[in-house]
């Protein structure tokens, strides 16, 4: 079995040395594809356009800090996915790395299913016009509410998490006069992160039913066995931000091991497995991700080998992307507002923006590129910090890059690939404002989240 592992754990495999950063670009005008949306170009005057559009124009309309998302580029990554994985899969997109009433249309559009992980995001899907059959409900703690709610909406699938779960949704669905469409999530025990995974028998996190010890089986068992479920299929989903197909491997062969002990034991086949998402995107320069179609057929080869070793029929395989279809369709927008230079350190560049409106530096050590936007300049390179203006010296946007030394106060910066867990993670400490996301689409652009203001933070503010 390929194994490995890194010295400082799964869950710091991403996590680069202390003080590394990549030498500075070349040109810190250039604008890398990888990390850039597709229609991202900078103009004859050297601004950044998207959709067409100069970001001082945008800046202007829509204020900053600003996420402005690139629609041609969304809508063309949820087909590129829904093609590579054919007829015979399908494609929910994880509404949790972000989710609007606009982005659910696009989905429906273009083909692809949903996945939601709480009330919140059902209403949102269910008041945008997704079909209920197209919907599947995760989480490890759904409310009694929540799931009366899913099953009277219809919805496709739920995601049975616990042994708990398992009754809870079975009695709610006989209440209904139902059979409920259900998977169960398994943990297969691989952890995998960026490039690293480690495969181990047991894994300590609060997901799934462990396949160790004979669990997952007897949660099959016991669904199989109440009249309110229609056990469809098995779950696993192992970690985020992976490039290295290694992972899918270890865990294709232990689901698939799972319904070879299902077949032997009840003598049923069940029809479909979920491999979950978690694939990567590029954040910097750096990041080589893989296409959907390879994606695609890699997990087709793993699952249709091991499915022939083990005598059982393919099963229908579905995949659940956020990242790698939203992430990198958006930049946010800010404001250079204060510039300190730390003598033989590095710049601490300010933004209107910060923590509240990405979290992911502060809480992953998430690394970012950045660019000013505004104008090229033929200044040398300068080390920065991009922090936030919250009180909180963690709140840094960008770690450690480079732009040019000219920058000054008022010109407008980038951060790439942020269409991903940031205005979905976005708090309101400070009473931050959180920003609005602008959907720009052939020199046309529309708020689809509208900025915060005052009067919402009041309104919640009872007296
Ligand atoms: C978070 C999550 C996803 C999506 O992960 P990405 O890294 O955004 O692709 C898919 N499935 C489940 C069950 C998840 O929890």
């Amino acid at each position: 079995m390929s194994r490995s592992a890194h010295p400082a754990g799964p869950r710091h495999a991403d996590v680069l040395p202390e003080g590394h950063y990549s030498a500075p670009a070349a040109d810190l005008n250039a604008l890398d594809e990888k990390v850039w949306s597709r229609t991202v170009t900078r103009d004859a005057d050297g601004a950044l356009t998207v959709g067409g559009i100069a970001v001082a124009r945008l800046a202007e309309e829509f204020g900053t800090p600003a996420y402005f998302l690139d629609e041609s580029d969304f809508r063309a990554r949820c087909r590129a996915w829904a093609d590579a994985f054919g007829p015979d899969a399908d494609v929910f997109y994880a509404g949790k790395a972000f989710l609007s009433r606009a982005v659910v249309r696009w989905l429906k559009e273009e083909g692809l299913n949903l996945d939601v992980c709480s009330g919140g995001e059902l209403t949102t899907a269910l008041d945008a016009g997704m079909p209920a059959e197209r919907i599947a409900f995760h989480g490890n703690n759904k409310t009694v509410a929540e799931i009366e709610r899913a099953v009277e909406a219809g919805v496709g699938r739920i995601v049975l998490d616990s042994f708990q779960e398992i009754v809870r949704v079975a009695h709610i669905a006989q209440r209904h006069g139902v059979r409920q469409r259900v998977q169960i999530r398994v943990t297969v025990g691989v952890e995998a992160h960026t490039h690293e995974f480690i495969a181990t028998a047991h894994e300590d996190q609060k997901f799934g039913i462990a396949l160790a010890d004979g669990q997952a089986a007897e949660a099959v068992r016991r669904a199989l066995s109440l009249d309110g479920l229609e056990l469809i299929g098995v779950h696993s989903h192992i970690g985020s931000q992976i490039f290295d197909m290694a992972g899918f491997e270890v865990s294709a062969r232990r689901v698939v091991q799972l319904l070879a002990e299902i077949r032997d034991e009840h003598g049923v086949e069940l029809p479909e497995i979920d491999l979950g998402g978690g694939l990567g995107i590029a954040y910097t320069s750096e990041d080589d991700p893989r296409e959907p179609h390879e994606i695609a057929k890699a997990l087709s080869d793993i699952v249709t080998r091991e499915c022939e070793a083990a005598k059982l029929r393919t099963p229908r395989i579905s995949v659940e992307p956020g990242r790698a279809i939203v992430g990198p369709t958006a930049f946010t927008l800010y404001e250079v507002g204060t510039i300190k230079p730390l003598e033989g350190l590095r710049t601490y560049v300010s933004v209107d923006g910060g923590m509240s409106d990405n979290i992911r530096t502060a809480l992953y050590d998430a690394e970012y590129s950045v660019a000013l936007v505004s104008r090229t300049s033929d200044a040398g390179p300068m080390l920065v910090r991009v922090v936030g203006k919250h009180c909180e010296s963690g709140d840094i946007v960008v770690k450690d890059a480079f732009l040019p030394a000219d920058l000054a106060p008022g010109d407008l910066i980038a951060v790439p690939a942020t269409g991903a867990y940031c205005r979905s993670m976005a708090s309101n400490y400070n009473h931050a404002l959180r920003p609005p996301v602008v959907a720009v689409r052939d020199g046309e652009a529309r708020v689809i989240v509208r900025r915060e203001t005052e009067e919402d933070l009041l309104r919640l503010d009872v007296g």
